[in-house]
This record gives C-alpha cells, structure tokens and sequence, in this order.
C-alpha cells in the first residue's frame, strides 16, 4: 500500500537565509515521519523544492496515511524557521493526495463522494485521489473520512434491498379474532379521531385521548415504576451537534422535521410580511422566507439522544448505577411520507422512551426484568397476540456496532415487539405492526456523549414505547366496543368519556 501526499506550504516572508532550509526540511520531515508513522511500515520526504515564499513538499508512506506527518512536519517547521528566521507557516495544502485501500467486496457501480476526486478500483483495491484538500481537511482527516465513506457505500451496495436481520424470539398464544376491520376508519367513523391540520397528525377527541393515556398509565405503572425508573422532562429540540453524535444526522436527514427561527422579532421588520396578510388573507410564503433562518434544529425524532446529551461529560456515580430514566415531554415528529397510514403510521406520534445506562451485566438481566413485565402487560391486561424477534438493522451489523458475534448472543441489539393486526389479512402472511422495540446498543453512545463510571465499562440501551402503535394493536384485535375488551383493561380504563355529540 502506498499513499502519496504533495503539499503546498505558504511562508509568511521570504527566507533571510534560504540555504539553510535543506538541511532544516529534512531533518524535520525525518523527525515528523518517525514520529506518526514510525515503525509501522515506511514513510518518506520523497521530494521538495522552494521558491520565494513557496515550500513544496512530497511525503510517502507504505504504512499510516501521511497527513500526520504533514502536520507535525509543518508544526516543526514553523517553530524552527521562526527562531532561525522569524518566518512562519501561514497556510498549507495539498493540490493531490493520493492513497491505497482494500475493500470488503469489489463495487457493484460507481460511487460518488462529495469532494473533487478520482476513484479507480481493481476488484477490491481501491485507489482513491482528492484534489485541492485545504489545511482544514488535512487536519480533520478528511482522507480517512472519505476512505471510511467509500468503503460503506460499498458495503451498502451489497446490503441494500435485503430484508433487516429477523428472527423470531417468542410468540404468544394465538387469540380468537373478534374484530377485523381498520381501527382508525372505525375510529374516524365513530368521530373519535380527527386526521390533523397538518400532515401525518391527528386530533384525538376526549375518548381516544381517554384510551391513549390509559396506556400510558399502564406502562408506567406496570412497567417503568416498578422497575425503578424515574422521569426527566427533556427539551423538544434537538440540536444539530446532538445528532451528529449519536449518527443520526447522517442517517436520517430525510426523516426530520426541521425548525426554523424568525431572524428578528421586531414588529417594524415584519410590517411587510403582516400588512401583506391582512391586504391578500393569505401567508405570503416568499416574504416570510425572507423573514426566517435556515433550520438552526431538529424537532424530537426520538427522545434517547438528548438523554445522553444530558449525561455527556459527566461521570455516573457507582450508587446511581444503573440509571434508569424516561421521557414522556418530546413528542417524535417523522416525516413518514408514502409510508402514513391511519393512527399506527403518523408523522407525530408519542412515545415513552424509557434509557438505561449500566454494567453490561446489570443492563442484560434489566431486559430480562423488562421483557417480564412487558410480557405481563400484553398477555394479561392488553391480552394481545403478539411476538417478539430479534432484529438488528444491516447498516448496524456491516458497521459493526453491532458484530454478527453479538447478535448472534443476542447481547447487543434490538428486539422488535409485534402485533398481528386481523384487518391486514391472514397471521402467516399479513405484516404485523411493530408496536415497540426494546435495544441494548453497548457503549456506542456513553463514548460518543464521554459519559464514564468510576469503573468499569458502561453501556446503554432504550426502548421505545410507542403509545399510538399500543393503541391501534389493541383496538385492531378486540375492537372499539368496551364490553369486548379484556377485564384488566377496562379496570384500568375506567369510566369512558362521553363520546361528542355532533349534528
Ligand atoms: P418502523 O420500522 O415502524 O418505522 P422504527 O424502527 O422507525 O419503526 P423506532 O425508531 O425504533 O421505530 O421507534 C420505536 C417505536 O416508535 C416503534 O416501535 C413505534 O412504536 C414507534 N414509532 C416509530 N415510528 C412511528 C410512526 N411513524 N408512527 C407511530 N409510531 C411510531
Ligand atoms: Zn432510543
Ligand atoms: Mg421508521
């Protein structure tokens, strides 16, 4: 393998002594070699030359990509010249860096990066160029960024399309089907719900709201209290730093809803924007563009990520292990987009996301404890027909955030909590709605957020209960009348609210 940087360096003046730049370039490009690539292979000045105020050098290397060498060459430089000849470096980069590398497997087609470049490939060996790096992207490592991007596009190019890993877990008893139809039209029908002003949103009138929150209840008293978790209230923005932490920002950016802020709240700058609403009654869009940021945040996709915003930086005292907390404050918005459909598909849903951050050990027996109760929940209160697998997305898999090892062992990944929904056609081969999940993810986001214990190592996990998804699983099975619904539930449910009378 054989990498090969050419670097362009400015001087902030012309040399006092320009004969003594030779020796002082080699000896500290030697010195910058030994130090970053060192033993690990062999590296190299292999060419130089100035001119004015202009150093041009060439740096090889079979071992570590020679960017490192660049900068500590350049670092050492510039002390040196600015004793000897009060000079210093004022920029550098490179016009072309050059470096070798082995795919996973040869490409299926072309792929694309975002930087000028040219890539060529020999089945798997693959030559990648980029041309005009500046000296922030030799100091941010955009090479190993671009390599790293290169070889899980091609990676994705192998995975894409196939289904998510699945298997199944358990099952639980199969039930009578006493309803079949869609419990939303049923609800629509019945005036409980009322499909929202805006995209993917609904309106949940006084009885599907009763119900709603009656789920809520029943996870939190069945499921979070007993197992000791407590609440946090968290903001419902998360900012861009956040997701680009935990990935997702560049995992999702087409599943945002994105929040905009108005560049000004003085009502004298906005006097066009309101007088054009009260001439025309409608909402100038292009004026109002004029009157906003570009987005400055993300709307809640999902709560864990802020919990661990809370937590970076900080070090978890051993008696407050394991943490165990939820939020039920963010409401998740999604754009679903094609995917909508009824309460169970929405663009804004509500979840209680339930984290846990711990000892490996103490979080695998806290998902035993969990999956416990939950079990309790959908068997005896909710007594749905439901089954578990265990799923682990391929992205995550390829990555290896989550090893075949680990999945195999079922240690580190997500399980998946479906319900056979009768209106979707036959249990064997209809889609069942995941209506939660449940994961343990190891120490991706405790490094990722520099969240520490005293000692040992900490992981982390979460569980999405999606209360939307609870409801519609149960509606779609035992249907909207309550003397159809199991026992246990209408305890908990109570007396229901009048249903609206409209004319
Ligand atoms: P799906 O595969 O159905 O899109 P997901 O994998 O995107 O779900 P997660 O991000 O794992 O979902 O969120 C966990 C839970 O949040 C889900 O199990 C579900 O209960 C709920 N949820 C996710 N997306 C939606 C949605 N669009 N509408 C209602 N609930 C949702
Ligand atoms: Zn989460
Ligand atoms: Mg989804």
């Amino acid at each position: 393998m054989e990498h090969r940087l050419e670097a362009d360096l400015t001087l902030s003046g012309p040399l006092k002594d320009p004969s003594a730049l030779g020796p002082l370039v080699t000896k500290t490009a030697e010195e910058a070699v030994q130090r970053t690539i060192g033993a690990k292979g062999e590296g190299r000045l292999t060419e130089w030359s100035a001119e004015g105020d202009h150093l041009k050098v060439v740096f090889e290397s079979t071992g570590a990509r020679p960017h490192q060498a660049l900068l500590a060459f350049v670092r050492r430089l510039g002390e040196e010249l600015g004793k000897s000849q009060k000079v210093g470096v004022r920029t550098f980069r490179s016009p072309k860096y050059r470096t070798h590398f082995t795919l996973s497997a040869a490409p299926e087609k072309p792929v694309a990066i975002p930087l000028p470049h040219r890539l060529t490939h020999r089945g798997t060996e693959a030559t990648l160029e980029l041309d005009d790096l500046e000296e922030p992207g030799l100091r941010d490592n955009w090479m190993d960024r671009a390599v790293a991007l290169v070889k899980e596009k091609v990676e994705r190019q192998h995975y894409e399309g196939k289904e998510q890993f699945w298997s199944l877990l358990t099952s639980s008893p199969r039930r009578e089907t006493a309803f079949a139809k869609d419990p939303t039209e049923e609800m629509l029908r019945r005036l409980w719900v009322r499909p929202g002003p805006t995209k993917g949103k609904w309106f949940l009138g006084p009885t599907a709201a009763h119900l709603f929150r009656t789920m809520e209840r029943i996870a939190r008293e069945e499921v979070l209290d007993p197992l000791g978790f407590h609440e946090v209230v968290q903001p419902h923005h998360d900012s861009f730093d956040i997701l680009l932490r935990t990935g997702h920002m560049e995992g999702l950016p087409g599943e945002f809803y994105y929040v905009a802020e108005p560049k000004t709240r003085d009502p004298v700058a906005w006097e066009r924007f309101t007088d054009l609403v009260k001439i025309t009654g409608e909402v100038p869009k292009d004026e109002l563009a004029k009157m906003v940021t570009g987005p400055t945040a993300v709307s809640c996709y999902a709560q864990c990520p802020t919990i661990y915003w809370w937590l970076s930086g900080r070090t978890i005292a051993t008696e407050s292990l394991p943490l165990l907390v939820y939020d039920k404050s963010a409401v998740s918005n999604r754009y679903e987009s094609g995917g909508r459909h009824g309460l169970e598909r929405v663009d804004e849903f509500h979840r209680i996301e339930p984290v846990y951050v711990g000892a490996p050990d103490d979080l695998v027996a806290l998902r035993e404890r969990l999956l416990e109760r939950y079990g309790r929940v959908f068997n005896d209160i909710l007594e749905l027909e439901w089954r578990t697998a265990w799923v682990t997305p391929f992205y995550m898999q390829q990555s290896g955030q989550v090893g075949l090892e680990d999945s195999k062992a079922h240690v580190k990944g997500t399980i998946d909590f479906e319900a056979y929904l009768p209106y979707r056609g036959p249990r064997e081969t209809s889609e069942w709605l995941e209506f939660q999940n449940l994961s343990i993810v190891g120490d991706k986001y405790t490094k990722a957020f520099s969240i520490k214990t005293q000692k040992g190592e900490l992981w982390s996990g979460c569980s999405g209960i999606g209360l939307e998804r609870w409801l519609t699983a149960f509606l779609a099975q035992k249907g909207l009348d309550p003397d159809a619904w199991p026992a246990a539930f209408r305890d908990y449910a109570g007396t229901l609210p009048h249903d609206v009378k409209f004319l």
